[in-house]
């Protein structure tokens, strides 16, 4: 690039940050990066939270990766997943939940909000527990040491038409009693690294008439999660149906605030962008498998030009690494606007410390827990932080590829990972192996 475009992206930059300075409500306002650095050489940075996870679709990373028609699409890839879903009881529930979870305290989160739907037998028939695959992943949770809020999934129809669910979708069902009482009896597990919320599956899964029901019940700070916008034809069939998009049909008939997580919200006007971003709610971004599904693009930047609050899920888990989720939300960006550095704002010029702060910013109203003593320490032998400085620490750390540099966690102020390896890997690891090769065997 010459220096007049190099100029021309200063000036960007700073109308970008004139703009952000302007816009962003008190309640976003920028905490800083809170990078540390010990005695010993070693940088601290704070957990990094997972805002969304469907924790048995780890066991099919890399499965639906063979073209089965030559339109293939979210759609199609569902029908994989559905299979594969079938499969499931709480038992393997809890090996992949534990090797998933160990994994991803190894990568540096440090909670994560499971969007839990998987509740019933394979035929849609309750277990002798009703909450049995629910305690299958706090049991996980518990085990491997990661902080979780668990977000049981009221899902009650096929489409936005009302249709009931299909067959393949009989074990995610609930009437409102009954998914009033799971949350109940949830609730009394709840602890220290342990949070009950609750989730909408989307708006063509949940009638009006039932999240209102769902509200009214919901304790007081509950998060509140839900899918939307992720697909066109979502966004099509809402606007056929219910005369609006999806975001703008939301924030038309609820009061959508920082008690909600809007998990994908992919397709936005800039209407609908904007009154989102100033709203309180968060955006849960999940970049690998919105590419691994061809969802599209989240309009980034004009987000955060509106201060808007938004944080990173692993999802489908076709990647376990919030490095690799964060480098992909900005590259992105720049693949589709031929730009670089897209994701800065008022607090700094880093990309990185921007994203990072970013997903700091939306830990505590997404995951409804505070985080106390969750951190990382990077290991300051890694070749890529070598001579590194306090000011390009995080760019390092997340633009430097796949190499892991994450050598201890500590969730809760227990340490859960040391020299890199998770204290039960080994133990984990051979359950998981024992697992896949029987739901795997045909
Ligand atoms: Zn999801």
């Amino acid at each position: 690039m010459g220096v007049s475009g190099q100029r021309r992206r200063v000036s960007l930059a700073q109308s970008i940050f004139r703009q952000s300075a302007t816009r962003m409500p008190a309640s976003s306002s920028n905490p800083g990066v809170p990078l540390s650095q010990t005695a010993a050489g070693r940088w601290r940075i704070p957990g990094i939270p997972n805002l969304h996870s469907h924790a048995f679709q780890r066991a099919m990373a890399g499965l639906a990766e063979r073209q089965t028609h030559p339109q293939d699409s979210f759609w199609t890839w569902r029908e994989t997943m559905y299979r594969f879903a079938a499969r499931m009881d709480p038992e393997s529930t809890h090996a992949v939940a534990s090797q998933l979870y160990a994994e991803m305290l190894e990568a540096g989160y440090t909670s994560v909000c499971e969007f839990h739907y998987l509740h019933h037998a394979a035929d849609g028939r309750p277990y002798a527990d009703p909450a049995a695959m629910s305690r299958a992943l706090i049991a996980a949770a518990r085990d491997t040491g990661i902080r979780m809020t668990l977000l049981p999934v009221l899902y009650m129809t096929g489409g936005f038409d009302g249709r009931a669910l299909s067959t393949r979708q009989q074990r995610f069902g609930h009437d409102v009693e009954g998914f009033l009482g799971l949350l109940q009896d949830l609730r009394s597990d709840e602890g220290a690294l342990l949070r009950i919320g609750c989730a909408f599956h989307s708006l063509r899964a949940v009638p009006e008439s039932a999240m209102r029901e769902v509200l009214a019940a919901l304790p007081a700070g509950a998060p509140l999660h839900i899918h939307i916008a992720e697909q066109i034809g979502e966004v099509q069939d809402c606007l056929s149906l219910r005369g609006a998009r999806p975001v703008e049909w939301l924030q038309g008939n609820f009061e959508v605030d920082a008690r909600w997580t809007l998990v994908h919200a992919t397709h936005l006007t800039a209407a609908e962008t904007t009154r989102l971003a100033t709203s309180g709610a968060t955006v849960a971004i999940c970049p690998s498998t919105e590419a691994n599904l061809g969802d599209g693009l989240f309009p980034l930047r004009a987000y955060l030009d509106a201060g808007g609050a938004w944080g990173i899920g692993s999802d489908s888990h076709i990647s376990v690494s919030p490095v690799e989720e964060l480098r992909w939300l900005e590259y992105g960006q720049r693949l589709a606007t031929r730009q670089r550095n897209i994701a800065v704002g008022p607090g700094s010029s880093s990309v990185g410390e921007t994203l990072l702060q970013g997903v700091l910013a939306s830990a505590r109203t997404a995951t409804g827990q505070e985080g106390s003593g969750d951190y990382l320490m990077l290991d300051p032998q890694a070749p890529i932080l070598a001579a590194a400085r306090q000011h390009d620490v995080v760019d390092r750390w997340i633009f430097s590829g796949n190499r892991s540099v994450v050598e201890e966690v500590h969730v809760g102020g227990r340490q859960v990972v040391a020299d890199g390896r998770h204290r039960d890997r080994d133990a984990i690891g051979t359950r998981y192996r024992e697992v896949l090769a029987r739901l795997l065997s045909d």
